[in-house]
């Protein structure tokens, strides 16, 4: 007999088993006894509705041909078409795409967006891979695809290492596979194609419009208060401009090379002037040099988290200095870390609510696309400071009438949109 032969049908691991799915499947067991839903629409709720894999093989500038591992995972089709990112890391699993796609359900449900949850990317290193392999890759990608991503099917977008760019020729190869323009199968794309205002800005910004509220309700000035945001990408960077602009200060940023410090504030201008010179935070003059770990446990009053998942931990939760983590990131705290955080009396504004800004556009994106009838960029900053407002309320009085944690409110308010549609649907047939 073989190793799986040996284990019973409920001992045997689905393939997308892996710590931050049980990371993602564990905050929907917190949430389950708050929510209104019935043991076999929750029982639905725990698997993805389908989980792709595919090979892409592409030939590399020198001449040979590399193959990448790549994926595509849909968790619910129950209020519309799924919507969710594509990143290049080399850390992309089915297990990671799948935690993710069921973020996306519940962070689309509490926005009452009419998506469920997607999520994909491809298994490489892109700092080695030149732009035209990366254009071959996105290409080979979206045709592998082809039969499960649509406009009325499933809408990708950026997300690590995934850019404007990427959406373009996703966008233009599936056009041309159809033989017209598609700009609304994906969102995140130049404005040139169809793309919309504020996009770009949206998650930072949305970032920033969350932790504004919460400081709202908190009695906190944000203009005083002392902010690290870890990760200078789309997300961090744009958060750290947003809450400078706010009046706030920015003590310390980072990026894959590290930290940079300066406890009277950074000149952000500067950084991001230098960063586009020479690509990374690393020698930028004037300032303490921190590695990512100790940037994490500088003193500060807002720790913003905008990089990648497992940041927080059972390790390093005991020492953060921050009065509030908001998660820009998805998943950045574990389990144990925000449990931790808790008992700490350290307010986490969770993932779902506090990135939502992104999908929020993304939406807004394919709106214009279908109707082809473009809104202005102050209409779009303003329809989604309302959406993020409406659902930030919602959460806060939640956890406040249940005595739950922002995230299990947050989880608890988008499981409840969903459940509801999927019990008027009933399980087909
Ligand atoms: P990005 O690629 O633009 O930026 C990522 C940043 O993290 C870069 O500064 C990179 O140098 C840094 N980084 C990478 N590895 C790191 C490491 N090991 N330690 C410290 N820093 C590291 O990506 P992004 O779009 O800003 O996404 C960041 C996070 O936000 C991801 O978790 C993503 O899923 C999430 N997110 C993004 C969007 C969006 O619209 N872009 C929306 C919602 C959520």
């Amino acid at each position: 007999m073989t190793e799986l032969e040996e284990l019973s049908v409920e001992e045997q691991r689905l393939e997308w088993d892996t710590p931050l799915f049980r990371t993602a499947l564990t905050q929907f067991e917190q949430a389950i006894p708050y929510a209104e839903v019935n043991v076999s629409i929750a029982e639905r709720l725990r698997y993805p509705e389908r989980a792709v894999m595919v090979t892409v093989p592409i030939r590399r500038d020198e001449g040979h041909v590399d193959v990448f591992p790549a994926y595509r995972v849909q968790h619910s089709s129950v209020l519309g078409p799924t919507k969710g990112g594509i990143r290049y890391d080399p850390h992309v699993t089915l297990g990671e795409c799948t935690a993710l796609a069921v973020w996306m359900t519940w962070k689309c449900a509490l926005l009452r967006l009419p998506y469920g949850g997607a999520k994909g990317g491809v298994r490489c290193n892109p700092r080695e891979l030149s732009p035209r392999e990366l254009e071959r890759l996105t290409r080979r990608y979206t045709s592998e695809l082809r039969g499960v991503i649509g406009p009325q099917e499933d809408i990708p977008a950026p997300d690590m290492a995934t850019n404007e760019q990427t959406m373009a020729w996703i966008m233009d190869t599936y056009s041309m596979q159809v033989g017209h323009a598609v700009p609304e199968i994906v969102t995140g794309k130049p404005v040139a194609l169809g793309g919309s205002l504020f996009r770009h800005e949206a998650t930072g910004a949305g970032v920033v419009m969350v932790i504004e509220r919460a400081c709202g309700r908190l009695g906190w000035p944000l203009a005083e208060q002392r902010c690290v945001v870890q990760g200078f990408g789309n997300v961090g960077g744009i958060a750290a401009q947003e809450l400078v602009a706010k009046g706030a200060t920015v003590l310390a940023v980072s990026d894959i090379s590290g930290g940079i410090y300066s406890p009277s504030g950074l000149d952000l201008d500067a950084v991001r002037a230098w960063v586009a010179a020479h690509g990374t935070l690393e020698a930028f003059p004037d300032v303490q040099h921190v590695s990512n770990h100790e940037l994490l446990e500088l003193p500060c009053d807002i720790l913003v988290l905008a990089a990648l998942e497992g940041q927080l931990t059972a390790e390093n939760a005991v020492r953060i200095d921050a009065k509030l983590v908001a998660e820009g990131a998805n998943g950045p705290t574990t389990i144990e870390g925000d449990a931790i955080l808790g008992e700490r009396g350290i307010l986490v504004l969770p993932d779902v609510l506090t990135n939502a800004g992104g999908v929020t556009v993304s939406y807004f994106e394919w709106v214009q696309d279908l109707g082809r009838l473009f809104w202005t960029r102050d209409e779009i900053r303003a329809r989604l400071a309302d959406k993020l407002a409406d659902a930030f309320d919602r959460v806060w009085e939640l956890a406040e009438e249940k005595g739950i944690t922002l995230r299990q409110a947050a989880l608890v308010a988008g499981i409840n949109e969903v459940a509801a549609a999927l019990k008027a649907r009933g399980i087909y047939p």
